[in-house]
């Protein structure tokens, strides 16, 4: 693989956040050479997403974000085919103990003037959803959310990138960013170096080796989620569903993606890793921990213990390996789908997987282009929501590499939140 020797922006990561970063800085003219030790697009959390581009459900923080995003994935739809669905989502509320949590996310909706976004009945569940015949409380909707194939949507942005003439490297790991004076100069790679004034790494759960390199710390703590695809059934729903234990959307193709849902149990494999940063890890973990599944990793021990670090780049897989699955607990989260929608009774599960989630102590993303020397951008932590926001970070993330600065709210984001201050817990796992 041969790489440019320069290049105005470099990105590390064609998942969809460095896809995008890519398609936005070639597309307002810059050079851009796009880099990801993986032999192709999406090959890690971008290629495993469910696929929900949820706007509702999220913090305040995020929601002009996640508006602006689905408009960029609908214009984006228009050019190329991913599958994009606009079929609204559903939270589906099963219990009593949920409506508080949910009115306080309708609250939340409409202070960011998301005014569509409502609490219903169970009967004008129904009308929005027929095949929802089975028993379930109500649900809080909102029309504008959509679904795509991830990694299809993901490849659709590589592509609009090199069309638009950036270079695309796979297979190549960048192993240093470099520095001089204060400003990053580029970086070292396994194909070689790449000088340039703009780094953009969005390296996924990958991203603290690359940002320790020039002393950054930032917290990020590995953990998987499983998803389960069935056999093609019936056309039933357009709606990306989310409930407390099940989430779906059901693909063009007539197949159902199933998740664990609000707050899904997830797993982590310890590591010395999980030593950087307990202060801020600690608190999350106790208060989680009926929903963390914990597993000594100890093939990673002993090569931490053998690299003498356990953020060194020679840790990083050159092809990272499949993340365990926890097969029982997307079973378990289709056979409660298929309960509220019984005509899923006896869809065959296909297909399993899992993807790892780079969550933050407080889940939310760190968004930033002033943490490290001048002209580096980290955009990672996206704690499992992060595929929607993707198109978004493109923008910000060419922004902060071409203009110094973006009119985009990112403040809250920004990584010194996890050194001044108190932190603040999510109110869920995941
Ligand atoms: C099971 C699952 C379900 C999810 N469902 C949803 C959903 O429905 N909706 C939603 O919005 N979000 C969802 N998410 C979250 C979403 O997938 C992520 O937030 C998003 O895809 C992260 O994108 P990214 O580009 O930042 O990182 P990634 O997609 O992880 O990409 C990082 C890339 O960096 C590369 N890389 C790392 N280190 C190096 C290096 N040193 N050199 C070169 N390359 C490097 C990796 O190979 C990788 O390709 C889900 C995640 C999982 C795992």
């Amino acid at each position: 693989m041969t790489l440019p020797s320069t290049a105005d922006v470099i990105v590390v990561g064609s998942g969809i956040t460095g896809a995008a970063t890519a398609a936005a800085a070639a597309a307002r003219g810059a050079s851009v050479v796009l880099i990801d030790k993986e032999e192709g697009p999406a090959r890690e959390g971008s290629g495993r997403a469910q696929g929900s581009l949820r706007v509702q459900g999220r913090h305040g923080a995020e929601f002009p974000l996640a508006q602006e995003a689905v408009r960029l994935w609908t214009e984006a739809a228009e050019d190329g085919d991913f599958e994009m669905v606009t079929g609204g989502n559903l939270y589906f509320r099963t219990t009593d103990e949920e409506l508080p949590v949910l009115r306080h996310l309708v609250d939340e909706a409409h202070r960011a003037g998301l005014t569509d976004v409502e609490l219903l009945d169970a009967e004008r569940t129904r009308e929005i959803i027929p095949c929802a015949t089975g028993p379930f409380q109500g649900a809080m909707w909102s029309p504008v959310d959509a679904a795509c194939q991830p990694e299809k949507g993901t490849a659709y942005y590589v592509e609009r990138a090199r069309r638009a003439g950036a270079h695309i490297a796979h297979g190549v790991k960048v192993t240093r960013l470099l520095e001089a004076g204060g400003r990053i100069t580029g970086v070292d790679t396994t194909a070689g170096p790449v000088q340039g004034p703009a780094v953009v790494v969005g390296a996924g759960v990958w991203t603290p080796h690359l940002t320790r390199t020039v002393g950054l710390k930032v917290p990020i703590m590995p953990v998987i989620m499983s998803e389960l695809e069935t056999e093609p059934v019936e056309p039933l729903f357009t709606q990306t569903i989310r409930a407390f234990g099940f989430g779906a959307r059901q693909r063009p193709c007539g197949r159902v993606v199933v998740s664990a849902g609000l707050n899904a149990k997830v797993t982590h494999d310890v590591t010395l890793a999980d030593l950087n940063g307990l202060r801020l890890w600690l608190p999350r973990a106790l208060s989680f921990r009926k929903n963390l599944k914990l597993h000594l990793d100890t093939r990673r021990v002993l090569q931490q213990i053998r690299h003498r670090s356990t953020l060194s780049t020679g840790l990083v897989p050159d092809i990272s390996p499949e993340p365990w699955v926890d097969r029982p607990l997307v079973d378990a989260s289709l056979a409660r789908l298929s309960n509220v929608i019984p005509e899923l009774r006896g869809a065959r599960a296909e297909r399993y997987w899992g993807g790892l989630v780079d969550i933050t102590p407080d889940g939310l993303p760190v968004i930033d282009g002033k943490a490290g020397p001048t002209g580096l951008t980290i955009i990672t932590g996206l704690s499992g929501h992060g595929f929607t926001l993707g198109p978004v970070l493109g923008e910000i993330a060419t922004d902060l590499s071409l203009e110094g600065r973006t009119n985009r709210p990112i403040d809250d984001f920004a990584l010194a939140r996890f050194t001044e201050g108190s932190v603040a817990r999510p109110e869920m796992m995941i």
